[in-house]
């Protein structure tokens, strides 16, 4: 599958959520990094057709999603970032509700929905009332009503918002595992859910791409610029606020800090391999 975005343009007024989004994607984990607020839920809404772009159109294998239309959600699995599940359903029943939804084949999503209950953990509480859930609960029956029936696109908005460290392992390696051949499409601030699993990074700013690669290449362009030193809780808020610090982690005689800057910040500093969460840290932080 194939999706090109075209000369995307979205405003709310005088607020301009997307400048002029244009992207290729074909198979494989894209994540959609940004801060609160850098356009990414406007972008993934106006992907699945949920909301309407001032300019620029979206083309899945070569034909313009608007004219796809029914033909196009049939392909389209999304999670939106506050996902509207109907609490008085049980899990099972919501499911199978989406399925009918989707026009799925009775004796296919039968088996499927017992399948995407047990590998989200909810096959224990599939018969109760999704009020009786904890947001963990509801966010992983959101995953899996955007995984129903095997979609060759999957948008997912802030899929591990409410995870706990376990559950979110899990939804990373279901999402790798599937990702081979579909696009998925991850909208996300939480790099360590994206890092190990994502094809490409796009990082998002005020509504425009500040950087479109494959996280290889992220990583390269801080490469050389990471640093670690050590230091005394005495030093510490002095030394955060001099630099531009990725983390900070207690060890035995103080704080190891990971920071990001052109020249080496001290006699001690020790280079270190970029992560992407470093590669973060150096695009929002200057
Ligand atoms: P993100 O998902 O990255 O947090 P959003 O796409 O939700 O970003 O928001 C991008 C920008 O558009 C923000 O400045 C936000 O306040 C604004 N915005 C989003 N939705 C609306 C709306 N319905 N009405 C007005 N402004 C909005
Ligand atoms: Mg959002």
């Amino acid at each position: 599958m194939r999706l090109r975005i075209e000369h995307i343009k979205k405003s709310y007024g005088k607020t301009v959520a997307l400048a002029d989004f244009s992207a290729e994607l074909g198979n494989g984990i894209y994540a959609l990094l940004g801060p609160n607020g850098s356009g990414k839920s406007t972008l993934l809404n106006i992907l699945t057709d949920n909301l309407k772009q001032d300019a620029g159109h979206i083309y899945m294998d070569g034909e313009d999603i608007v004219k796809l239309g029914a033909g196009f959600r049939k392909r389209l699995g999304f999670m939106p970032q506050f996902p509207g599940l109907y609490p008085n359903f049980s899990a099972e029943n919501y499911l199978r509700y989406m399925a009918v939804l989707k026009g799925l084949p009775k004796e296919r999503y039968m088996e499927e929905i017992k399948e995407l209950l047990t590998t989200l953990g909810l096959d224990g509480v599939s018969n109760h009332r999704i009020s009786s859930f904890s947001g963990g609960m509801k966010q992983r029956l959101a995953i899996a009503q955007a995984l129903l029936g095997g979609p060759d696109l999957i948008i997912l908005d802030e899929p591990t918002a409410g995870l706990d460290p376990m559950q979110r392992i899990a939804v990373r390696n279901l999402l790798s595992r599937i990702s081979a051949e579909k696009t998925v499409i991850i909208g996300t601030h939480i790099v360590s859910d994206v890092e190990l699993i994502a094809k490409q990074v796009i990082f998002l700013k005020k509504g425009v791409i500040i950087e479109n690669s494959s996280v290889a290449h992220a990583l390269e362009q801080i490469r050389g610029r990471v640093w670690q030193i050590h230091i005394d809780a005495a030093q510490a808020s002095s030394a955060l606020s001099k630099y531009i610090v990725s983390t900070v982690q207690k060890d035995d005689f103080g704080f190891a800090v990971r920071l990001i800057s052109a020249e080496k910040p001290c006699e001690d500093a020790i280079p270190v391999q970029p992560s992407l969460e470093d590669c973060y840290t150096f695009h929002y932080n200057t």
